[in-house]
């Protein structure tokens, strides 16, 4: 291999590190500010495939070379690493036997015997004119090769990936402001399913199948979209390979879809920022939506504008839809082949009758997903500062229904209930507030056993009402709290805590 001397690497005797920086004048900078234009088209996007043996060199043994050669690796390329020595991290691939680490400082000779055969090359030291020496060495000897963070020294550059298995995007910004790909890594990452690898790995294994029954192009195309689009790539994503196969082969029948499905979803206390990225994802896919009255409209907003919406309750006791007319209601649109959310307050199993509403859907054969909310108790202790836990004084902590008989009692375990060392968070408890308080006092915790009521917790007009056993009852009358009101008891109260700028307090 002949290699033209590039001019960081100058005297072939003295070869050792460090070079001088070879490309800084102003002049040439300028130039290529006004070539900007062009640079935009100047780069090509490929998949390159590096499993089976390809060869990657790494130039550099601390943490940007580990870095580039994490990704080689899981690439499966044979991956030589060429530096002095090895960081931590690199150290521990070459001892596990994933890489090859070439022990030696970088020099033009060193390059030419390694650079051949090599299918890319990273420049990946923390010297910038080295790593532009060794560019110019690959590039002349037509080895694709990326100096790190330098795109104009570089005839390929790695883009930001968001990877799902096989499923792989990448963003390149063509080198102008890496930044901006990382950004946008962070939506796509926040789009995508974090299941996409099971629908892709599900596709590709029924592939075969579906060449053999479609051989035709466009028809097979259209039983995948229509499988995408319909209830098969929810069951795929969920990892229900069986149920997804059947639903792939009833389309491939050319039987369309008949049963739709229900996913029964947690929407968190209020926040939208405490939605699930898979509840969002579900609320854009659905064609209707049945829901509480405990949703506010900044999280109804973002279902799906054109899905159907089913207000079904529930006020205290002004049911809107009694409980097995949902049942009912859920199970007939699924037949009907619907994609049905079911979204709830908080946890669906958590105070929120989700348990029955899936045992409705088992009984008739429906296909459902449950996916788990943030519930009033956790969301509500993070916004109002109250830790439900404490080391010092709280190591387990009820969750409790103060749900009243009609007579207005409550029919409670107390003596498993006033304990010290514990948190009880009481949901439905507002009604109830003066006899919990009072039987919690009978059955020995002090007056002054500390005590909180979070209203509206979570959303922009909560309040949080700080006393103890004594006091809160008619400190909530007092400051007319009402509905959605959580109860903390317990001496995790005192451990409250107010951020500096008022964060976590959204109460005065
Ligand atoms: N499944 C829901 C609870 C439904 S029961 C969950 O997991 O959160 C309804 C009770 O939850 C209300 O009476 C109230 O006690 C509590 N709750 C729900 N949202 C709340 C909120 N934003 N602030 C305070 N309490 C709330």
């Amino acid at each position: 291999m002949t290699v033209q001397r590039p001019e960081g690497l100058s005297d072939p005797d003295k070869q050792e590190l460090p070079y001088e920086e070879a490309l800084h004048d102003g002049a040439e900078a300028e130039t290529r500010a006004s070539e900007a234009d062009a640079e935009d088209d100047a780069w090509f996007p490929l998949v390159l495939r590096l499993g089976g043996g390809a060869r990657a060199l790494v130039v550099g043994g601390g943490a940007i070379g580990a870095n580039k050669t994490a990704l080689l690796v899981a690439a499966r390329a044979h991956v030589v690493v060429l530096a002095p020595e090895l960081c931590p991290e690199l150290a521990r691939l070459h001892r596990d036997g994933r890489i090859e680490h070439v022990a030696q400082a970088v020099s033009e000779t060193l390059l030419e015997s390694l650079l051949p055969g090599a299918r890319v090359a990273f420049a990946a030291t923390d010297d910038r004119s080295v790593n532009r020496a060794v560019a110019r060495i690959a590039s002349t000897a037509n080895i694709p090769v990326c100096a790190v963070d330098d795109p104009e020294a570089s005839t390929f550059i790695t883009p930001a990936i968001v990877r799902r298995g096989p499923v792989q995007v990448a963003i390149s910004t063509s080198g102008a402001a890496p930044v901006l790909a990382r950004r946008l890594r962070e939506k796509i990452e926040a789009m995508l399913p974090g299941r996409l690898d099971a629908l892709a790995r599900f596709m590709r294994a029924r592939r075969p199948e579906m060449n053999a029954i479609h051989p035709g192009a466009d028809t097979r195309r259209r039983v995948w979209e229509a499988f995408l689009d319909g209830p098969g790539a929810e069951q795929a994503l969920a990892g229900q390979e069986g149920l997804a196969t059947q639903t792939l082969e009833r389309l491939a029948r050319g039987q369309g879809e008949r049963m739709g499905e229900v996913w029964l979803v947690g929407a968190g206390p209020g926040d939208p920022d405490m939605l699930t990225l898979g509840a969002l994802r579900l609320m854009q896919n659905a064609d209707s939506v049945l829901y509480d009255r405990l949703l506010p409209p900044e999280i109804l907003e973002r279902v799906r504008r054109d899905a159907e919406r089913i207000f079904v309750g529930k006020a205290r006791s002004d049911h809107v839809l009694p409980q097995d007319q949902i049942n009912e209601e859920l199970v007939r649109r699924a037949r009907a082949g619907e994609r049905v959310l079911r979204l709830k307050g908080g946890d669906p199993f958590i105070f929120g009758r989700g348990g029955e509403e899936v045992e409705a859907l088992m009984a008739a054969g429906v296909p459902f997903r449950i996916l788990p909310g943030v519930s009033a108790a956790n969301g509500c202790a993070a916004t109002a500062g109250i830790p439900l836990t404490h080391r010092d004084c709280a190591q387990s902590c009820l969750f409790l229904t103060g749900h009243a008989r009609a007579d207005g009692e409550l029919d409670l375990p107390w003596d498993t209930i006033a304990r010290h060392g514990q948190t009880v968070v009481i949901y439905m408890g507002l009604g109830g507030l003066a006899s919990l308080s009072a039987q919690l006092q009978t059955h020995g915790l002090p007056a002054n056993w500390p005590a909180a009521l979070v209203e509206n917790g979570t959303r922009p007009e909560q309040r949080v009402i700080v006393g103890d056993l004594a006091t809160l009852p008619a400190k909530a009358i007092a400051e007319n709290v009402k509905s959605p009101a959580l109860i903390i008891v317990g001496e995790v109260v005192r451990h409250r805590v107010i951020s500096p700028r008022g964060e976590g307090d959204h109460a005065s």
